[in-house]
């Protein structure tokens, strides 16, 4: 099997009723899930009422979906000082799993899902998975972890809710991954965008891409670029698509990205989406960045009001050539908390891997930023691999692509950058997501 080409993709979609929906629809279904939803929390939820009550609204007062600009927002310090069940608007009886991710501060970040909850989850990562152009009869090798981390069990339960084989891998055992792959035919595979990067490497360098069946990937949870999507689609063969979640709001399948890819389709019925100004909260125009804020529609749970993802991205509502009318979030410029200010300018590690990846001959795709501060200045300096070919060759060509890139990189970041040139394979390859920024000052 091999990549599929725009001309010949067919465009199956799910759920076309919901994804192909009118605004004026889809806002009235919204308004009718919200009205609902607010209800449930105000009378179930400890905290939304308090919450409600200081800010003096009132569930009268949300009569549609244009209301939701007076309720209050939810943190993660909210989920973490309601830790682990405060937020639930049903007993614990009725929960059927819970999901979490590792936080800062050592305790979980920890979501709970009820039966239809977790129903819920299943079918938009089935939605995605067939954005992605699978069918029943595609073979999903799932190499993202299981656990509580929601990226292994999320794309099990697209898998199961589309009827198609699932093969759950989970990370690790790069070998063993693609002896698997090629010995069970798998058609598409589902990991972190870095993961697929370094398989599509393991697989070129063991010979085997020619005898995969691949069409194609699945890979999200951490930011990446289109520049790094053509490496691994070209590596690989395949089509690769961008899923996007957080375990607070459902883990995988809350948007993916079609065939087009102008941009991740939100599933705006379930997960009402708003993009806001990260200073003073007030709405963007359509196309601005901001901080990606979702409302879940549906969930019984753990249902959230306004939770500040702390993603920045922007959003379009204009219908897509695919047919969906689903809004489109566009690539994460990355998050509120992996920027980092470098003498006043905010920079960004997308910004960096996609200045690399236009450079092409003689960059590898793998890179580390470090800062610094000397003398009271902060210094920012990447690490960038370099091809093998490259490597042994002269001094003076190295030092005239490292030129090449300190220069790249300067007009892309806005400031100056110091580049140390690596051997092949020497910066440390993730299985899950990517490290890319190691800060040294003491802020
Ligand atoms: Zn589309």
């Amino acid at each position: 099997m091999a990549k599929i080409s725009l001309e010949n993709w067919s465009e199956k979609i799910r759920d076309p009723e919901i994804e192909c929906m009118s605004r004026e629809e889809m806002k009235a279904l919204q308004s009718e899930k919200l009205v609902k939803q607010v209800k449930n929390v105000y009378e179930n939820v400890a905290f939304y009422r308090k919450k409600m009550d200081e800010a003096g609204v009132k569930p009268e007062d949300i009569r549609s979906i244009d209301d939701i600009g007076k309720l209050p927002f939810t943190t993660k310090e909210d989920l973490r000082e309601n830790y682990p069940f405060g937020l639930l608007a049903v007993p614990q009886s009725k929960i059927a799993r819970v999901q979490g991710t590792s936080g800062t501060t050592g305790k979980l970040t920890l979501a709970s899902y009820t039966e239809k909850d977790v129903d819920v989850w299943g079918e938009c990562v089935a939605r995605a998975l067939t954005m992605a152009g699978l069918t029943e009869e595609d073979k999903l090798h799932v190499c993202y972890g299981y656990g509580l981390f929601t990226g292994g069990m999320g794309l099990d339960l697209g898998a199961r809710a589309l009827g198609c084989m699932s093969i759950p891998m989970s990370s690790g055992n790069t070998q063993r991954q693609l002896m698997c792959m090629e010995d069970f035919g798998a058609t598409a595979f589902a990991c972190t965008p870095s993961y697929a990067m370094y398989l599509a490497e393991a697989a070129k360098e063991a010979g085997v891409v020619e005898r995969l069946q691949l069409k194609a990937g699945i890979n999200g949870a951490e930011p990446w670029t289109d520049e790094m999507r053509h490496q691994i689609e070209d590596t690989l063969n395949v089509n690769c698509f961008d899923i996007y979640g957080l375990c607070e709001i459902t883990g995988p399948g809350v948007a993916c990205d079609c065939i087009h890819h102008k941009g991740l389709h939100v599933y705006e019925d379930h997960f009402f989406p708003e993009v806001l100004n990260p200073v003073d909260h007030t709405p963007c125009a359509e196309g601005e960045t901001g901080e990606l804020v979702f409302t879940t529609l549906s969930k019984e749970g753990m249902p959230l009001i306004r939770y500040r993802t702390k993603d920045l991205t922007s959003i379009e509502y204009g219908k897509c050539e695919c047919g969906r009318t689903l809004p489109r979030i566009q690539k994460f410029t990355g998050r509120t908390d992996d920027m980092k200010v470098i003498r006043g300018v905010n920079v960004f590690p997308t910004q960096v891997e996609a200045a690399l990846l236009s450079i092409g001959e003689g960059v590898a795709p793998h890179y580390m930023m470090v800062v610094d501060r000397e003398n009271n200045l902060d210094v920012l300096t990447v690490m960038v691999e370099v091809d093998e070919k490259y490597f042994s060759d002269e001094i003076r060509k190295l030092e005239a692509l490292k030129k090449k890139i300190e220069l790249a990189l300067k007009q892309a970041l806005g400031v100056a950058v110091k580049v140390k040139l690596c051997e092949p394979k020497s910066i440390q390859r993730s299985e899950g997501k990517a490290k890319r920024v190691i800060d040294n000052r003491n802020l």
